[in-house]
């Protein structure tokens, strides 16, 4: 991806309409531009920021049919999810791993409770299961999570699911969407909706954040893919709209791997405010949480509240031999989930779904709120059969079920490489040509030099923070030695794009007030 060279293709498009345009770049949005991409629509995606930078750089990193709805009795979503799950573990094994989870039980009611319940979770997912759930004992309980406290303990129920790198998946939609023909841009915000004399939208007004120029651009179809920020889009669409998104914060902590000493993850089923939390072995540390905080204000770079951090640490110590405390905490993170609310009563959290709505405004506006990274496939399938369906676009079918986002003919020497798909192979060519660059930024974080460079030239990052935080995941996995290590990364970064000194240093004077909210 060059964003020099999308830029032209839409520059040279601006005559000419597009079929679809996408807002947002996250999970949704990304979804439905490789989805739109593939049926050979003319695709444009526009992220106001770096792709993924909103929530769905900042999810649990699990692919599941998801334990807790569940328990709530939403069959229909746990039964989709675990559908999508199964597909997308075919459809990018390169981001996406089977993670063993192990809940330890305390009763023999709970015993009972999450034996068949986890069965049951197993039954739905049918030929896609992941691996049968379980009962162990107390004494290979202990075994397998020595750190577990096991006063009292009767036992462990095993089960599985999956686990992904959500920003770099984010990154090979966006990458895939581009070979199949659409054009996704970072860094340009959609600024309002055009419409003609009848009040229909026909195109968007979007601003180049970094170039600062404006453009018109016309299409068949706009969607609104912007997740929490959806509200805003609706207003562009009509002032009066009524809110349709309560949002609601999830907070997480990574810790050093010593305080798991485990491959298998720790479930609790029901924390004391009666939410889900989990300590997930992730790149080599832990990440633990989450909470669920409903919020008044959204942004761009939400930040964790002290009680959320001190609710997660406590409810950690409940179950851990030596649990973590402040001071040993890599990194804070907190995303925002896009619930869908009830627009005649926002503030009633009982209402709100976490399944998908789409919804489509008089003027042609076609809205998708909601839903999970697990299920982006299937909601950009139902979205643009929803735009077929009611005349907005010429129908074409869907292809995402089967295609893979990755080529299974490349070998690796370094299996970690495999996250950046065909660009695994040329990073081992660049090593091999020039072995310096087989060294290691620092030695706290595996990335290369030639991993860096590569990033710079195909992976269209424009700020130190795209690189650290979502190319690698530097920034989730230590916030502290990520700043350290900022420095010589603008260095790579300004070379690759054309930048001087002066740029460097206020990218780094950016990027520490971002680490701030990851402290
Ligand atoms: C704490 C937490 C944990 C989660 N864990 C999981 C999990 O483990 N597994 C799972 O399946 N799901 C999980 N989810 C849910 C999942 O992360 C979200 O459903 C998903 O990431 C939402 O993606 P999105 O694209 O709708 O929103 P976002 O990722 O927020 O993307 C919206 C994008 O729109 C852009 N945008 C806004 N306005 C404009 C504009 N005017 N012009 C251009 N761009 C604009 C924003 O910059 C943003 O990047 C979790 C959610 C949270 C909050």
């Amino acid at each position: 991806m060059n964003r020099n060279e999308l830029i032209k293709t839409l520059e040279d498009h601006q005559s000419t309409e597009w079929d679809i345009i996408v807002t947002g770049g996250g999970a949704t949005g990304l979804g439905i531009a490789f989805d739109a991409a593939t049926r050979g629509y003319k695709t444009l995606l526009l992220e106001q920021s770096d792709f993924s930078k909103a929530t769905s750089s900042r999810s649990t990193k699990l692919v599941h049919g998801g334990v807790r709805y569940l328990a709530q009795g939403d069959i229909l979503l746990v039964t989709e999810a675990l559908h999508e799950r199964g597909l997308m573990l075919k459809n990018a094994p390169h981001l996406t791993a089977n993670q063993e989870f192990i809940i330890p039980v305390y009763t023999l009611w709970d015993v009972f409770l999450y034996f068949v319940g986890l069965k049951f979770y197993d039954l739905l997912a049918g030929r896609l299961s992941m691996g049968k759930s379980y009962f162990i004992s107390r004494s290979k309980t202990i075994a397998r999570l020595p750190v577990l406290k096991s006063e009292g303990l009767k036992g462990g129920i095993v089960y599985h699911d999956g686990q992904f790198d959500d920003s770099r998946m984010a990154i090979a939609l966006a990458e895939r969407c581009v070979t199949s023909g659409g054009t996704v841009l970072n860094y340009f915000r959609v600024n309002s909706l055009i419409k003609d004399e009848k009040g229909k939208i026909e195109g968007i007004t979007a601003r180049d954040q970094i170039s600062g120029k404006e453009y018109i651009i016309h299409s068949k179809l706009v969607i609104n893919a912007t997740g929490v920020f959806a509200d805003e889009i609706h207003r562009m669409d009509n002032p009066a709209a009524k809110p349709t998104i309560r949002p609601s914060q999830g907070v997480h902590v990574v810790i050093d791997s010593s305080f798991l000493r485990s491959n298998s993850a720790i479930m609790i089923p029901k924390t004391d405010d009666g939410r889900v939390l989990f300590a997930i072995p992730w790149y080599g540390k832990v990440v633990v949480g989450t909470t669920d905080t409903p919020l008044d204000n959204i942004g761009l770079e939400p930040k964790a509240l002290d009680e959320e951090i001190s609710f997660i640490l406590k409810t950690t110590a409940k179950y851990l031999t030596r649990p973590p405390q402040r001071s040993d905490v890599l990194c804070i993170f907190a995303g925002l989930r896009p619930l869908a609310a009830n627009p005649d009563n926002p503030g009633a959290t009982k209402e709100v779904s976490r399944r998908h709505k789409i919804t489509l405004s008089r003027s042609g506006l076609l809205s998708i709120i909601g839903g999970k990274w697990t299920s982006y496939r299937r909601m950009a399938e139902e979205t643009l059969d929803r735009a077929i369906k009611s005349g907005l676009i010429e129908k074409r079918e869907c292809r995402t079920k089967t295609l893979k986002l990755f080529d299974n003919g490349i070998s690796l020497k370094s299996d970690r490489l495999k996250i950046y798909g065909t660009g695994g192979a040329e990073i081992e060519k660049m090593i091999e040509n020039q072995p310096s660059l087989g060294l290691p930024v620092d030695p706290r974080f595996p990335y290369t030099r030639a991993e860096i460079i590569w990033i710079c030239r195909n992976e269209m990052p424009q700020t130190p923070e795209d690189v650290l935080a979502r190319r690698t995941r530097a920034l989730f996995l230590d916030a502290r030695a990520s700043l350290e290590i900022a420095p010589e990364i603008a260095i790579l970064l300004a070379k690759e794009l054309g930048f001087d000194r002066t740029w460097q240093d206020k990218q780094l004077e950016n990027y520490k007030n971002v680490i701030n909210n990851y402290l």
